[in-house]
């Protein structure tokens, strides 16, 4: 659609996040209607065939199209500056469908280590079933990427910034080594957003999403969605259709909601975020604080670069050991003890012994998840509150 055809062809994301893709039915309805239907009906026999052939537009049925899931891929492709997005039952889901869609049996995955660690599974135990190879590098290691590129080398995956220590990836140079490589980068952008940073632009030829987590924005549903140019899209759809991974037009309904108010939301947690840090970095008990928002940060010049703000995830290492983790996680009475993110409500976690609890000690020593780090993702609860109750256990160590 040509500027005159679409208004929001030069939207700004705010506008994007509220109106984007909505489709209006006959009843002028203002909200997005929710259509809880499995399946359409054909005007006529003929209608029902050029549907089905693909001669004629339109739906044939909810594992292919729905349009509150329709509206859902519209606004979240708007949002990242795709041409196209696929909604997914999961962030799982998305990155499954991502790769049965684009790689196949002999090709080769380069991924950060630093990924959350399901992806990790996916990778090593899943798809080398299937005969793709993968090799796992440092995320912030440039030289590392480059060495492991093979000629069968396909995708290169990614989180920036990486969970819990907020590692930051260069995505402009690892892009142009993936084009040197004729293999495509895909960015798992679930941390930052679109309202943040827009791997895309910054030359990313896939974005993933867990919608689970700040899409959604309130910890109520699960789903996913995969954004990027038409080309690799039709194929990923394509698994969709046929496998069947579908987001539900139920929580595609939710994501449109929690849409509305990403940018409001992931300031909030960015400057709740960032003041938490420094506050940390100051704390007698705190040894270190990882956040990309912090001048003492490695990955701090780069993530100003690419993200308009740091995001809501910090961790930092109290005085002592597990123990000591453990009490001061021990003590919070507002703040939720659960490996969640994304939530308006804030989260701590001690991920040693939980969501990187699988990793050998060699591995942890390397990934730099000791035993006295903390992970916290910070919601939008007032900032002295937050403090007061992780101060509660640090004032005990
Ligand atoms: C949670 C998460 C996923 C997986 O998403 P689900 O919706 O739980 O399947 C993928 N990537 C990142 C970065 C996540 O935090």
């Amino acid at each position: 659609m040509n500027d005159e055809l679409d208004p929001l062809a030069k939207a700004h994301l705010d506008t994007l996040a509220v109106r984007a893709g909505q489709v209006r039915s006959h009843e002028g309805e203002h909200g997005e209607p929710i259509y809880t239907t499995s399946s359409y009906v054909f005007d006529s026999a003929a209608q029902a065939a050029a549907r089905f052939s693909g001669d004629e537009d339109g739906n044939v049925y909810s594992r292919y199209t729905n349009p509150t899931v329709r509206t859902f891929q519209d606004r979240i492709a708007a949002l990242e500056g795709g041409e196209a997005a696929v909604g997914t039952a999961s962030g799982m889901a998305a990155i499954l469908s991502t790769c049965m869609a684009l790689l196949k049996s002999g090709d080769h995955v380069v991924c950060s280590r630093s990924v959350f660690g399901t992806t990790t599974v996916l990778f090593t135990k899943y798809l080398e079933k299937f005969g793709v190879s993968v090799d796992l590098v440092p995320l912030t290691d440039l030289s590392a990427w480059q060495a492991h590129i093979q000629a069968s080398t396909k995708l290169l995956f990614l989180e920036t910034p990486s969970n819990p220590i907020c590692e930051v990836a260069n995505i402009p140079k690892l892009a142009e080594l993936a084009q040197a490589h004729n293999c495509l980068l895909v960015v798992d952008n679930c941390f930052c957003t679109p309202a943040l940073q827009k791997p895309l632009a910054l030359g990313a030829d896939i974005v993933i999403h867990s919608a689970t987590k700040y899409l959604d924005g309130q910890g109520r549903c699960l789903g996913g969605a995969v954004v990027g140019k038409k080309e690799p899209l039709n194929e990923v759809l394509g698994f969709i259709r046929t496998c069947g991974p579908t987001m539900s037009p139920f929580n595609a309904w939710v994501f449109l909601k929690g849409l509305e108010t990403l940018r409001l939301r992931m300031e909030a947690h960015s400057s709740n975020a960032l003041a938490l840090a420094q506050w940390l970095e100051q704390h007698p008990k705190v040894e270190h604080v990882y956040y990309a928002g912090l001048p003492s940060h490695p990955g701090h010049e780069l993530a100003k670069q690419q993200q308009t703000a740091f995001g809501g995830v910090l961790s930092f290492q109290v005085t002592g050991g597990k123990e000591a983790a453990w009490k001061v996680i021990d003590s919070t009475k507002i703040l939720s003890v659960t490996a969640n993110l994304g939530d308006v409500k804030t989260t701590i976690i001690h991920p040693a012994t939980t969501t990187h609890g699988r990793l050998s000690d060699d591995d942890k020593k390397a990934a730099k998840i000791t035993d006295n780090l903390i992970r916290i993702a910070v919601g939008i609860e007032n900032i002295d509150d937050i403090k007061d109750d992780i101060d509660r256990g640090l004032a005990l160590l």
